[in-house]
This record gives structure tokens, sequence and C-alpha cells, in this order.
């Protein structure tokens, strides 16, 4: 590994392969003979449309996207999905289903509430996010346009450890923070979608994988560039595309499937999460924020109860080269954020870190 990185704990954006960023650098000024920048070409090129073709070739593979799915290369961040979903979803019944355990499943079950009558199937806050509900605590509403979710809750450092069933109801699934991260049934979801910030590509990016014939029922006022039956009718460029990330998206796409895929990556995900959690349960000083059943593969959040010392755990562990470990400030105390690109030795090396850290204070 380049000696100048340092090891980036970051939430998202995050750390993203170095065989990606090398072969980026390599063909940032003249890409492949074009004489020209991927950041510079007319997304109607013949090198682009190559690119972006080859991008989504290489994402159905990997995540063994079924034909009758849609992917969409789209861009307001997994923000924008929080109204783009109930504007194009709610019509068929004007009701939807919404799980909430966390910051971002609570965000877009708000901004839906202004489309349609929106039930929670469960809402986990009264735990403080500690744990993803159990299927059978799910209240579930056969008459939902669909029933929404989010896997993994990167601020609260939770992930849902099986798929909900919810019969004939559609399932959506906000998958930012742990999409790749193992293999998924795409089969068994209506919509699957993610920023790619965190797992995949540089900020500027949302993929949305969708279900044929979910689409075309949009509210009469959906603003164009949320439109999914536009987006797909015209392969995501009824405007221009967000190129660079698509660009980057593809370049990540080639390290894991060098990398053994998402089996691959699932093996990779809880050796370093394995690893994290024991360390910290055979600490004297941290304390974990997840329930065990719903801990997190991706982001690990821990604390000491004393924010003195949490401050002092951040101020040293970036000292030493382990960088944004500081909590969100709705949780306080430590997350790391452990995704794919994370190199093993990168969490071998905190958690000497952390044993050292416990011995000392
Ligand atoms: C980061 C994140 C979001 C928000 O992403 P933006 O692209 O900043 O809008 C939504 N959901 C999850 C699970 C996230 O991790």
């Amino acid at each position: 590994m380049n000696h100048q990185r340092i090891y980036n704990f970051a939430a998202g954006p995050s750390v993203l392969p170095l065989s990606a960023l090398e072969r980026a650098g390599s063909e940032i000024t003249n890409y492949r003979g074009s004489g020209m920048s991927v950041m510079e070409m007319s997304h109607r090129s013949k090198a682009f449309l190559e690119i972006f073709q080859q991008t989504q070739n290489k994402l159905r593979r990997l995540m063994d996207i079924p034909e009758d799915y849609h992917i969409l290369f789209l861009q307001t961040g997994a923000s924008g999905q929080f109204s783009a979903i109930p504007l194009n979803l709610i019509g068929r019944t004007g009701r939807a289903d919404y799980a909430v355990t966390g910051n971002f499943s609570s965000l877009a079950c708000k901004e839906a509430a202004k489309y349609g009558q929106i039930s929670l199937a469960a809402d986990m806050g009264g735990n403080n996010y500690t744990r993803i509900p159990r299927q059978e605590e799910l209240k579930l509403d056969p008459q939902a346009s669909y029933f929404y979710y989010c896997a993994n809750n990167t601020i609260y450092g939770t992930e849902w450890n099986y798929v909900p069933e919810a019969g004939s109801v559609p399932l959506v699934c906000d998958m930012s923070s742990d999409i790749l991260s193992m293999p998924v049934d795409v089969s068994k979801f209506g919509l699957i979608y993610a920023g790619a910030q965190k797992n995949m590509a540089p900020a500027g990016l949302t993929v949305v994988i969708i279900k044929d014939g979910l689409a075309g029922h949009e509210l009469p006022y959906t603003p164009l560039m949320m439109n999914y039956q536009t987006m797909i009718d015209k392969d995501s460029m009824y405007n221009t595309p967000p190129c660079w990330c698509i660009y980057m998206l593809g370049l990540t796409l080639d390290w894991v499937e060098e990398n053994g895929g998402t089996a691959g990556m699932e093996k990779l995900k809880w050796q370093r999460a394995n690893m994290l959690y024991q360390t910290l349960e055979g600490s004297r000083l941290f304390q974990l924020h997840a329930d065990r059943d719903s801990r997190s593969g991706m982001n690990v959040t821990f604390r000491t109860g004393d924010e003195g010392l949490d401050a002092k755990f951040v101020q040293e562990a970036t000292a030493a080269g382990f960088v944004n470990l500081k909590g969100h400030r709705k949780t306080g105390g430590m997350r790391a954020s452990i995704y794919n690109a994370m190199p093993v030795e990168g969490v071998e090396k905190l958690c000497d870190f952390i044993r050292a850290f416990d011995k000392n204070n």
C-alpha cells in the first residue's frame, strides 16, 4: 500500500480502492488514447457511452441483477430518493409502510408523509436505534404500495441481517451504506437504491435498481428529474448524467470483481467487523451501541461513556494515522466506518491501537 495513505474511517464520502484511484490517476489527462479526460468528454461520445454501458453491465453481473430490472444512474443524492420513491410509487394505493430504524429512514418517512398515508411498520427510536426489528414485530399493511426500509443504519451502526418478507407488497430498500458488501437476491425487491459515496464511488451519483413495471404510476406533479419512467426511457440520460462518478464506479467494480465479487466482499466485511467487535468487547473502557444481533458490518459505533475520554481517543487515534473516528453528532462517541475498500490491516492496526488505549487509560 502507498505509504502516504492514511486509514480513513469516514462514514461518507469514504475510502475508495487504491487500484481504482491509481487507475483514474493514470488516465486523468488522456483516457485510453482519446486525448482527453473522462471529465471533459461529452456524455454522448462513443468513449463515454462505452464506459456507461460497461459500468452498467459490471453492476448487473456482480449483483446478479435480473434482466427485468432497470439500472439507473441518477443525481440528487440518496436523499433525493426520499422524495422520488413516494412520488413514483405511492400512487397505486396512496399508502406505504415504513420501518424507521435510524436517521435516514426517519427522514425518508417524514418526506413520504407529504405524498400519501404512511404507516410505521416499526419504530425503533424508543430504543435509541440500538436494534433492528424482528420479522414478527413488523406491522404490515397488505394494501401498502410498498414497504420501505434502510438495510444499514450508517449513523447508529445497525444492519438488517435478513430481508424482510412483505408478501406481495414490493420491497424498497436504501442500501446506501452496505450495497456490494454481500450477495443480495435482487429478485426479492421492487427497488434498491444507494448513494455512491459510501461503498461505490465519489459523491454525486445515486444508483437505483428498479423492477420493470413498477415505474409509470407517478403522481402528476412529480418533478421531471424525479420521474423514474422518464429516466428509464432515456437510459438515465434525459440530461447530463454524473459522468465522472459513473466512470469511478466502473473502476471500483473492477476491484470488487478482482477480489471475489460480493461473496468476497462479504468475507472481508465480517473479517474486519468481527475483529473490531471482539476487540471492543474484550476492552474495559469501551461499550458498543448496537445490540449483538443487529450489529452493522460497515459502521461500528462505540463509546467510553466519558466524553472527555472519547475526545482523547479520537485525538490520539488521529495522531496515530486513524482518521475520522468521531461519532455522528446524534450519537456522540466513536464510529469506525469500515467499508469494502478499507484494508483488513487498517482494522488490525486500529485494534492494536484500541488495546493500547484501553490499557493506558
Ligand atoms: C449517507 C446516507 C444517506 C444520504 O445520502 P446523501 O447522498 O447524502 O443524500 C441516506 N441513506 C443512508 C443509509 C446513508 O448512509
